[in-house]
């Protein structure tokens, strides 16, 4: 029994525990290539919420981890068999609804662990700060720490190289063989803008990629996933112990 995972504590620590910072991880349900499971996001917010939880609650951060969202904003995969999707409105709802019953109960500082790339709390966290003046929310997406390419040759951004090998280390009993793998081909926009990054539009999913991956998996090994996650969970880790410790009122230094 893990205090610091709320799904595995119970009233009698929770009630008497100081938490300083609640930790919501947020996922989505949708295809990932032929061979992950559809749960792969949330598997991954879940596991890695809780190893850097750990690291936290190891260092003395007061932290507690929330059961994971497992819908996310899907609305380009519509046409993918089963491909969830919960809008963004609506999360803002599901948020607004968390955050008042932290904010109720004096535990003032939110984190969301985002583990899907159709998510983004960005506004929402804008409109919510409005609202809710004492929290202080923020976001992170384990998929954007930066140098990837120091572990991984393909840096396919959905159910490719990096994914898989996370899901080969965490959860191998729901990866099939690679050898039933799609190689993740995905076609680029045919205007130059939206490839560069500064211009952008959504992907209808079911016409880029055949297979629904986007990155090739077939270099993908646990040992990988191994190393990868210690890097994130290290680093998403420590971001939880700064939070947890840091005076809201005092968040900011001099640029040295
Ligand atoms: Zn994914």
């Amino acid at each position: 029994m893990r205090s610091y995972i709320l799904s595995e504590t119970n009233w009698k620590t929770v009630k008497q525990t100081d938490i300083q910072v609640a930790v919501l991880p947020w996922g989505a349900t949708e295809a990932h290539n032929y061979h992950l499971p559809y749960a792969t996001d949330n598997i991954l917010a879940d596991r890695i919420s809780a190893e850097a939880a750990r690291i936290a609650y190891s260092r003395g951060g007061k932290v507690i981890v929330l059961p994971v969202v497992p819908f996310g904003v899907n609305t380009g995969q519509s046409d993918v068999k089963l491909d969830m999707n919960l809008n963004q409105g609506t999360q803002l709802i599901i948020l607004k609804d968390l955050i008042t019953v932290l904010d109720r109960q004096k535990i003032y500082k939110l984190v969301i662990l985002n583990s899907h790339g159709g998510n983004d709390f960005k506004q929402i966290i804008r409109e919510l700060n409005l609202q809710f003046p004492k929290m202080f929310i923020s976001q992170c997406h384990w998929f954007k720490i930066p140098s990837t390419e120091y572990y991984f040759e393909d840096l396919g951004d959905h159910g490719g190289e990096i994914e898989t090998s996370l899901m080969l280390y965490l959860a191998p009993e729901f990866v099939l063989p690679l050898s039933e793998a799609g190689d993740g081909k995905a076609a680029v926009f045919s205007i130059a803008a939206l490839n560069e990054g500064w211009a952008w539009a959504e992907r209808q999913w079911i016409k880029v990629t055949k297979d629904t991956g986007i990155g090739n998996p077939a270099l993908a090994t646990a040992e990988k996933g191994k190393v990868f996650f210690k890097l994130i969970t290290e680093k998403i880790g420590t971001f939880l112990y700064e939070v947890a410790n840091v005076n809201p009122n005092d968040l900011y230094k001099e640029k040295s």
